[in-house]
């Protein structure tokens, strides 16, 4: 499959069957327990990222971009804590609307995130810090590093960036459930190598300061920070 049609089958499914199950499962009404524990381990890694910036003490100050920003997850809270900006885009026009009208009701008169429908490698400006949470376990290893590459360059000064990590342990449970064929629920799921990724950080001059693997029963993720 090609970079391209990876993209166009991305995005068609975030506008159709995707929207219904992660518009969901990032909201809080009734869900599965796959979806419930999903829910709970995607919000350790907003929760994780919140908590380094806050820790830092100078949000008022900081320009954000939140590249494949769903439906505001990220945006809406750094908003809520004072953010100066935030740029909140993604490829799906129905998370972005979802997104906008969540920002709406949470931030009501308060200062609101910008959000707008866009491929995150067409994105341009400079941010303080640019997000992308959750994004690249969309997309194969070959598109890793023109993604990263294409963040990293809009990034001023610090990179916060979330995929699966590859780990003997999930290779092996993939291929068992590759044994047991059923109706797919989602796309296809891409996991990347830490090395890989650090890689491909450090080659724009990044070093990595902080570090947190997020994860719940259905939901492993691990959080990055990269600075310069
Ligand atoms: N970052 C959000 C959403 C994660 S779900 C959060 O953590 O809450 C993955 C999102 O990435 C979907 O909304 C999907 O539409 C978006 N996405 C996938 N490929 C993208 C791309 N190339 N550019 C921008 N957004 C993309």
């Amino acid at each position: 499959m090609t970079a391209l049609d990876d993209k166009t089958v991305v995005r068609e499914y975030f506008n159709a069957t995707g929207f219904d199950r992660w518009s969901r499962i990032y909201g809080d009404g009734e869900v599965n327990v796959v979806q419930r524990n999903i829910r709970i381990g995607h919000q350790k890694t907003v929760d994780k990222l919140l908590s380094w910036v806050e820790a830092d003490g100078n949000i008022a100050d900081l320009s954000f971009c939140d590249a494949g920003c769903g439906v505001g997850s990220l945006s809406i809270p750094l908003m809520e804590l004072g953010a100066k900006s935030v740029a909140a885009s993604d490829i799906s026009e129905k998370m972005v609307l979802e997104g906008r009208e969540r920002a709406a009701q949470i931030l009501g008169d308060r200062p609101q995130p910008t959000f707008e429908v866009a491929d995150l490698e067409t994105l341009s400006g400079r941010y303080h810090t640019v997000c992308c949470l959750d994004v690249l376990i969309h997309y194969p290893q070959e598109k890793l590093e023109a993604m990263l590459t294409h963040l990293g360059s809009l990034a001023e000064h610090r990179l916060l960036v979330s995929f699966a990590p590859k780990t003997p342990l999930l290779t092996l449970l993939k291929r068992i459930g590759e044994f047991f064929p059923g109706p797919s629920k989602t796309t296809r799921a891409y996991q990347h190598r830490e090395q890989d990724v650090i890689a491909c950080l450090q080659a724009q001059g990044f070093t990595i300061k902080r570090r947190a693997l997020n994860q719940a029963p259905f939901y492993y993720s691990l959080l990055l920070e990269a600075v310069r």
